[in-house]
């Protein structure tokens, strides 16, 4: 049987030779190579080409942003193209919804994203999805063979002098260049240097810690929040190589950054839509971007509630606790979690989840509420425990609820 005709259908990206000033922004920045030229046209590669969209914003005059439906076998060639002095006219092609001749898939991100990520996420229990309402992620539009130079304009220790951990928020600029993320998104930094094996260093994965239009609203910045690495998951002295890097780079230093990388872990956007955000320490990052992201559109009354748990040892251990203070009550329901003050009682971030039985349980079963978990290995554990006795006291079977939770993309994990 012949395959429906979408499938042998197409989409071809072109250059309008009218308006092309042929001044080569494009084919500098195409992540994968696709654009070329001769002495006339600047032409786009049909079997390279993936649809990234990275060249579409910095084109001048919007003449990379032309696309045809073809049938997959016969595309317009290069040697076509070149010789083009218009656009050929749109066909009845061009009505029906066709995929790039090139798909972005998972599966090409480095192998060691995709081994990285799957530990990273393992604690969900079963494979995620986006929200139904998730933006469309770009991937690894940089990855480690051709990444992208950012340059520091921003490197700030958040918590106090005194404090043990070291927590520093870096905003990275990446200038003329696209480097569009989500909320949830990760980047790549490689750390300049080799390895004791004498190999180039790999790179480390950092969340995102600012919303999709920048650090500072419509610049083409992000923000990170990285501890510095000074003791090993078992307590032994040690100097993490990538973070210690980045908690001391200066403004002006250039950074080699990958991705973005993260195709589930990712805010719903529909209105109505709640948030329940459990984090620790450096967990905070995607979290911070997320409550950004709806605090810059609070005019808009698009509803839905944030509820966030934060756990540290201290206030002054907990990265952007003045900040958070300062939002107010009726935007987001804040719950902060200290397990080391003098004189007070140890206080995780589960206990204060058990505190607030009610509230979590009528968003566990709320189906416009999405959960997100992020911190150190390890802490799911202790919170999957609270949604489970939660659960087993009213009445419910959190091993039943999180199956559902997992197939309406509403529960996202990521430890590392
Ligand atoms: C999806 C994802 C997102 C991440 N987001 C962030 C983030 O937003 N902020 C952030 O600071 N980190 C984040 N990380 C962790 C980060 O990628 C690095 O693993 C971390 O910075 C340590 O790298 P390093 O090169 O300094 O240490 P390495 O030189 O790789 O390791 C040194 C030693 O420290 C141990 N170690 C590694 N990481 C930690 C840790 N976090 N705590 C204690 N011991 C550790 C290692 O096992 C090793 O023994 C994220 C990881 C993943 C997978
Ligand atoms: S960026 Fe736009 S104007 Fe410049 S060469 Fe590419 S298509 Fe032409
Ligand atoms: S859409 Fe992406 S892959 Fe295609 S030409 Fe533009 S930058 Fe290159």
């Amino acid at each position: 049987m012949n395959a429906p005709v979408e499938h042998a259908i197409a989409k071809q990206h072109l250059i309008d030779p009218e308006i092309c000033i042929r001044c080569n922004t494009c084919e500098e920045i195409c992540p994968v190579d696709a654009i070329t030229h001769d002495n006339l046209n600047y032409v786009v590669k049909f079997d390279v080409c993936n649809g990234c969209l990275a060249c579409v914003p910095p084109c001048p005059t919007g003449a990379i942003d032309s696309w045809r439906n073809v049938e997959r076998a016969t595309p317009y060639s290069l040697e076509e193209q070149f010789q083009w002095d218009v656009l050929p006219d749109t066909t009845e092609l061009d009505n029906v919804e066709a995929p790039f001749a090139v798909e972005r898939a998972d599966d090409e991100l480095p192998a060691e994203v995709q081994e990285i990520t799957s530990i990273a996420t393992a604690g969900q229990g079963g494979p995620a999805l986006a929200p139904w309402s998730a933006s469309h992620p770009y991937l690894n539009l940089y990855p480690p063979t051709r990444p992208i130079t950012a340059t520091v304009t921003g490197n700030y220790r958040l918590t106090a002098d005194d404090a043990s951990s070291d927590i520093h928020h870096i905003v990275l600029d990446f200038g003329a260049t696209p480097f569009p993320v989500l909320e949830g998104q990760s980047i790549g930094i490689i750390p300049p240097g080799t390895d004791e094996k004498g190999k180039p260093q790999l790179l480390r994965m950092y969340s995102v810690a600012s919303p999709r239009d920048g650090e500072r609203p419509h610049y083409n910045n992000l923000s990170l929040t990285v501890k510095r690495v000074t003791e090993d998951h078992e307590g032994r002295p040690t100097r993490g190589v990538a973070s210690n890097y980045v908690c001391d780079l200066q403004k002006g230093d250039k950074v080699q950054v990958t991705g973005p990388y993260g195709s589930t872990y990712l805010m719903p956007n529909h209105p109505g839509s709640s948030i329940m955000m459990i984090c620790t320490g450096t967990g905070s990052a995607p979290m911070r971007a997320m409550t950004e992201r709806r605090r810059r559109r609070l005019e808009r009354n698009e509803g839905g509630e944030l509820v966030l748990f934060f756990g540290a040892r201290s206030p002054d251990e907990l990265p952007y606790f003045g900040p958070l203070q300062k939002l107010p009550k009726d935007f987001i329901d804040i719950n902060f979690a200290f397990s080391r003050v003098p004189g007070e009682p140890k206080r995780y971030v589960q206990d204060v989840i058990r505190e607030r039985a009610d509230k979590v349980l009528q968003m566990l079963q709320d189906e416009n509420c999405y959960i997100y978990i992020c911190g150190l290995k390890g802490m799911e554990t202790g919170v999957l425990e609270a949604f489970r006795d939660i659960c087993r006291a009213n009445g419910a079977d959190w091993d039943q609820l999180r199956p559902e939770l997992l197939a309406n993309a509403r529960f996202h994990v990521e430890t590392y």
